[in-house]
């Protein structure tokens, strides 16, 4: 069986933002998949937590950790796996991101993006 990568918690990981998380009231397997869940059911799965993320007042936090920690499963901040796995793929892994507020600063745009009216199928 092979071994599931784990996160690379940072050495300044701070968790009250935690407590603040619109997540906190939800069942936590709609931010992670189970199993072999593919297609729309997971694509449906992801937009409902996502759009939990957007509303989340503590959601720049969870996507500055996710992405310093490189959380390897579950939506963070808004960001799917597949979108963290995009910026992940895009930094240098010498120089990824670890000081907390660097993950906001190297991912910004894909933060911004994974809640944006677009992504989450909001038309004006
Ligand atoms: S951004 Fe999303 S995953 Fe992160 S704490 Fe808020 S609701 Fe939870």
């Amino acid at each position: 069986m092979p071994q599931q990568p784990l996160a690379q918690v940072p050495s300044d990981a701070v968790w009250n933002w935690q407590e603040e998380g619109a997540c906190r009231t939800y069942d936590p397997l709609l931010f992670f998949h189970p199993q072999n869940e593919r297609g729309s059911a997971r694509a449906k799965r992801d937009h409902q937590a996502k759009m939990i993320c957007a509303g989340c007042q503590v959601r720049l936090e969870c996507a500055d950790y996710a992405i310093r920690a490189r959380e390897p499963f579950g939506v963070w901040g808004g960001l799917t796996e597949e979108e963290r796995d995009r910026v992940y793929a895009r930094l240098n892994s010498r120089h990824h991101p670890r000081e907390r507020g660097s993950g906001l600063r190297a991912a910004g745009r894909e933060i911004n993006e994974a809640i944006s009216p677009r992504a989450l199928g909001i038309t004006a």
